[in-house]
């Protein structure tokens, strides 16, 4: 009866060792694992600089070039970027000595005395996590939170924190400290340091400012739009007269200047008695340099290169571009830009329309490429340009294609996909959808009932044909795909523009722009290569690295086949232009074009091509609004523009594919003419997917007998309807 006591007794004491065991494992590891954060954290703390003040303050200050190539390939500077945004690094020295004693009695009290961190704050926060994202950083903490940009609360972000702030108290004296703090922090009004916010609210130099307008702009640090004495001057003054207070408190203000400051009258620069100093920096501000739609256009795309390759925000990637003595090499070409800008300047160049409600005048956007992606020139406007980074409606602004979106969504991929030829017939006639006839043609009917060549259909505009083209051949799936990842269209809706209207008659959702449109029409005048346009070559930081992957190698990739490209080129360049001008240099070329408008006559469109350049001009209000026009307005500023571009240049041809063939063809069938045809025209066709030959003529007269061709043309007419109709 004992021994299982004992054996109890004995397991107790087996289960109790165990647990010690366990407890000094656990305690072990806890150990061994705080060693190891202690030990890092202390390296770190004094270990290298984790951040270099200095380094940060030059970057401040270093201005940002533009670059271009000139026609004997010397650099050129066309833009130089620096202080648009509201930003000017001033020294300790010289910022007014109230405004340190101000931020220390608002956001640190303790600044003079601790080493980065306020242990007894910090702790308040570890008791209660609640306050994390509320107090508890010191001037030093929050410093590093604007230089690092992470504003996001977690611990681990927290104790980073700290220890940066340790590191960097260890490195810097305290006046470095606040200098870079002052220098740094967000006061509202896209004012950023201490300098532009007093330039802004009281149009004065910081080195001017006494204890009570400190105390303005020491109020506004947490609250930046609530406490912004422009805005909400009331709320401010409750915090400012909190803040001398605290001032007093502390020491910073004897009774007498306290008292004086609480009774000074601020004058800001929006109220009636403000009398701008002539020094003032916000009177004499330097006459503002209006650059072109190209250096805006550039500093677009470098921005948004630089947010995708390093994950910056836009205000980073843009604080970057203008601070951060980048040298960017555009791929503009000066002459052509210059001849763009001379025509779009002049409102003459463009029918005098204003919108029907403000009178606001009709705008125009064009974008000019090579057939590599260079955008060589580019403009967002009509009339003169009076704002730096201002809507460039030809790389931002989306508007429905209208029908140059044929040969992209319905021409080039049905031929890609040998579904039609160059002169196979379709029947010009609208559809039933949802049980209605669709669509119209641009002359209002439902189409002749006659079967068209696609030239023609292409030629004419129909809307009728590639409505067919799509729904009975091509199918809907295929026209989608080819604009998404052959043309690379970047705002398709992936179900509104699934449809039969959008894909055969422009009515895109979203919409597209210029810039997409030449890279998509690039590829029928350089052998099917669609190339993702650029507009520079590369960018360097300060010590010359390249920070952004160049465009010295064009990134392209095969959209249509050689042969495809040439039929759609040849396609292209039976439209006729002649009612835009005469044009004497650039006719001297081969033209691709297509018009566009669309179906409610909002827009109009006009890509176009020579073997020289590919653009697409866009015409049309803001708000779309219907434009009453005959001719093509997109047209004529076309010829305006290409004209003066192609003076001088040496003969070029468009590319010709070894695929592809001319052959004439029978008008009558759409098929390769026989010896018996009697009218026929001549295209161009993929030698491996050639049409038949007609063998219809041939039936009703043998050749050589002279036949009366209108009567015979009526007959066949007729057969051909019933057989295809
Ligand atoms: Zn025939």
């Amino acid at each position: 009866m004992t021994a299982p006591k004992k054996s109890r007794k004995s397991k107790k004491k087996n289960a109790l060792s165990v647990f010690l065991g366990f407890l000094c494992v656990c305690g072990l590891t806890v150990v061994v694992v705080a060693s190891y954060v202690l030990f890092n954290a202390i390296s770190f703390v004094n270990g290298d600089l984790a951040i270099d003040l200095e380094e940060y303050k030059a970057k401040q200050n270093q201005t940002s070039f533009i670059y271009a190539y000139d026609k004997d390939g010397v650099v050129v500077e066309i833009a130089r970027l620096h202080g648009e945004e509201n930003r000017v690094w001033v020294d300790y020295d010289d910022i007014s000595p109230y405004m340190k004693h101000a931020f220390v009695a608002l956001e640190d009290t303790r600044f003079d005395e601790h080493h980065g961190v306020d242990w007894k704050r910090t702790i308040g926060v570890i008791v209660k996590p609640s306050n994390i994202g509320q107090g508890g950083s010191t001037i030093t903490q929050q410093l590093i939170k604007n230089l690092t940009n992470q504003s996001e609360v977690t611990i681990v972000r927290k104790f980073n924190e700290i220890l940066s702030a340790l590191n960097l108290e260890k490195n810097y004296d305290k006046n470095k400290i606040i200098e870079a703090y002052l220098n740094t922090l967000y006061l509202g009004s896209g004012c950023y340091g201490v300098e532009t916010a007093s330039e802004k609210y009281f149009g004065k130099d910081v080195s001017e400012l006494n204890a009570a307008e400190c105390a303005v702009i020491a109020s506004i640090t947490q609250k930046p739009t609530k406490n912004n004495p422009l805005l909400n001057p009331e709320n401010n003054r409750v915090r400012q007269l909190y803040c001398l207070e605290q001032m007093y408190k502390n020491g910073a203000l004897t009774k007498e200047e306290y008292d004086s400051a609480c009774n000074y009258e601020l004058i800001f620069t929006n109220s009636d008695k403000y009398v701008p100093d002539e020094d003032s920096k916000v009177v004499v501000e330097e006459e503002k340099v209006i650059n072109s739609f190209y250096v805006d256009y550039v500093i677009q795309c470098v921005r948004d290169d630089l947010m995708e390759a390093y994950g910056y925000s836009k205000q980073q990637a843009i604080d970057e571009i203008y601070y951060g003595g980048l040298k960017i090499y555009a791929a503009v070409d000066l002459e052509v830009q210059d001849i763009l800008e001379d025509v779009y300047v002049n409102r003459k160049s463009f029918p005098e329309l204003y919108s029907e409600d403000e009178g606001i005048p009709v705008q125009s956007a064009m974008t000019i490429m090579d057939y590599n992606g260079r955008v060589v020139a580019i403009v967002g406007q009509a009339g003169e340009k009076t704002e730096n980074r201002g809507l460039n409606r030809a790389a931002n602004s989306y508007r429905q294609p209208g029908s140059t979106i044929k040969p992209i969504a319905c021409y080039a991929p049905a031929i890609e996909l040998n579904l039609i030829h160059y002169s196979s017939k379709i029947r010009d006639y609208a559809i039933a959808v949802n049980g209605k006839l669709w669509p119209h043609n641009v002359d209002e009917t439902l189409g002749s009932n006659q079967n068209v060549t696609v030239q023609y259909a292409l030629q004419e505009s129909h809307n009728t044909v590639p409505a067919r083209i799509i729904n009975f051949d091509l199918g809907i799936e295929n026209s989608f795909t080819f604009l998404r990842d052959a043309f690379k269209l970047s705002r398709l809706d992936e179900k509104e523009d699934r449809q039969l209207a959008p894909l055969a008659t422009g009515a895109l959702y979203n919409g597209t722009t210029t810039v997409e449109m030449a890279a998509a029409y690039a590829t029928f005048g350089n052998g099917g290569m669609y190339y993702d346009p650029y507009s520079y070559y590369k960018v360097t930081n300060s010590t010359g690295e390249e920070i952004i992957l160049s465009n010295e190698q064009p990134k392209g990739h095969r959209a249509i086949s050689e042969e495809t490209s040439d039929i759609m080129c040849e396609l292209l360049q039976t439209v006729d232009t002649s009612y835009y001008g005469s044009g004497s240099n650039v006719r001297k070329f081969q033209i691709m074009a297509k018009t566009g408008t669309t179906t409610n006559n909002t827009n109009r469109w006009f890509c176009a091509g020579t073997p020289y350049y590919v653009t697409a001009i866009w015409f049309g209000f803001d708000i779309p609004e219907r434009l009453d026009v005959n001719v093509n307005p997109c047209g004529k500023i076309f010829i305006t523009v290409f004209d003066r571009v192609h003076k001088g240049l040496p003969d070029k041809e468009f590319p010709k594919s070894s695929g592809t063939i001319e052959k004439k063809y029978c008008q009558v069938t759409g098929l390769l003419a026989s010896s018996s045809c009697t009218s026929t025209a001549t295209g161009c066709y993929k030698i491996n997917s050639l049409p038949g030959t007609c063998t219809t003529c041939s039936s009703f007269y043998t050749p050589g007998n002279d036949q009366d061709g209108d009567i015979v043309d009526n007959i066949i007419s007729g057969i051909v309807d019933n057989i295809i109709g």
